[in-house]
């Protein structure tokens, strides 16, 4: 078995699902034993540890590579420690069959985190390491909630010329993701008797026209605003609920829409855009952002030189998008130019029996180590 792949099987086998999808002090739950572990094998080999507290038992964990001279350039490797919860306990005991690697996280994002603290832990061994760049590991905490991990690496301020945030891309490197804007959209009626309907007004028939008009004209709208990267914005109805019993016209329902939006677009803005065409269509619905379940879209500049150079020895022509989002929005807001990069496909995470494959993993690490060997 090789290293990686070793690792992989350890960081699989310490579960670290973020804590809020767990009741509090469930043993699954949170980073704090996954980076104790990454935090004394990088110790070992001599790196030194840094921990940024962001939630009470909750820490990012920084690990820096020094370059041979005095630094002047800085990369990020930032990949996140926590996972989604478990559909059973055997997912948190790592399985190797044919060519693959299952278990909770092997996909998002523990191969990348794997793949990542393999290059610098190698990098760390060599005789020659970069002469002025400094290479900081950043296991970053609750990736898969509310994104505090970077969000408080980028508050403090941290400034680097590059960030590589570890997700599934397939080995592609991705300058461009969608954001998410979680949105409610409310439609108000009047209550009256279940026997005598023509009395009252019904907030559940409104909102069937808000989804009739959202899924058909609504989404065509969207169709044809495209990006070169990501193609289309999209909405996606998640969750309904309305009235309070069955005799009753339904006096209130709300839907909760989660919208895919493109570079440019802000929460605020696509929130505006809907009530404007809900109102267009002469519904009074109101529509509110859900804050804590919103991302921006990242557009990462891909003539910037650690791009290019990325790029070129990935063979790649240019870079990717991707339609899910994370971390590398947030630190591109707090001022670092980030790009994702990752072993794995993301139609494999958070499923029950997420895998990653083990070439992935191994081409990986030694992609991921040659951009290393390449920096300044
Ligand atoms: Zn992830």
């Amino acid at each position: 078995m090789s290293t990686v792949v070793r690792l992989l099987a350890e960081l699989i086998a310490i579960p670290s699902v973020n804590s809020a999808f767990l009741p509090a002090r469930h043993p699954h739950a949170g980073e704090k034993r996954i980076a104790e572990f990454i935090a004394h094998v990088a110790t070992s080999s001599g790196l030194a540890v840094e921990w940024q507290p962001v939630l009470p038992q909750r820490s990012n964990l920084l690990i820096r590579l020094r370059p041979r001279g005095k630094a002047r350039h800085t990369l990020l490797l930032a990949p996140h420690l926590d996972t989604v919860n478990v559909v059973s306990d055997a997912q948190l005991k790592p399985v190797r069959r044919h060519g693959r690697i299952y278990g909770r996280g092997a996909c998002d994002t523990k191969g990348s985190v794997a793949v990542m603290l393999q290059a610098l832990l190698t990098l760390a061994a060599a005789p020659a390491r970069p002469a002025t760049t400094e290479i900081i590991f950043a296991g970053l905490v609750d990736e898969e909630s509310g994104q505090s991990g970077s969000r408080q690496l980028v508050a403090k301020p941290f400034k680097a010329d590059l960030a590589i945030v570890g997700e599934p891309t397939r080995l592609a490197l991705a300058t461009a993701h969608k954001g998410s804007v979680g949105l409610t959209i409310e439609t108000r009626g009047r209550a009256a008797h279940g026997a005598t309907p023509w009395n009252g007004r019904n907030a559940i028939h409104a909102m069937a026209r808000v989804v009739q008009l959202l899924t058909r004209d609504y989404a065509a709208q969207l169709q044809r605003k495209r990006h070169r990267l990501l193609g289309a914005g999209t909405l996606s109805l998640g969750t309904i609920d309305g009235g309070t019993q069955i005799n009753i016209v339904a006096e209130q329902c709300r839907l909760g829409v989660d919208r895919r939006t493109l570079p440019g677009e802000s929460a605020a803005w696509a929130r505006q855009a809907m009530a404007g065409f809900l109102r267009a269509h002469g519904l009074n619905a109101r529509v509110s952002t859900v804050k804590l379940k919103s991302c921006p879209a990242l557009e990462t500049d891909p003539r910037l030189p650690w791009v290019q150079q990325f790029l070129r020895l990935n063979r790649q022509p240019r870079g990717v998008g991707l339609h899910y989002f994370c971390d590398a929005a947030v630190l591109a807001g707090g001022g670092i130019p980030s790009v994702v990069f990752g072993p794995g496909d993301i139609a494999q995470a958070h499923t029950a029996n997420e895998w990653l494959g083990i070439s992935q993993l191994e081409q990986g690490s030694a992609k991921l180590l040659r951009f290393l060997k390449s920096l300044p």
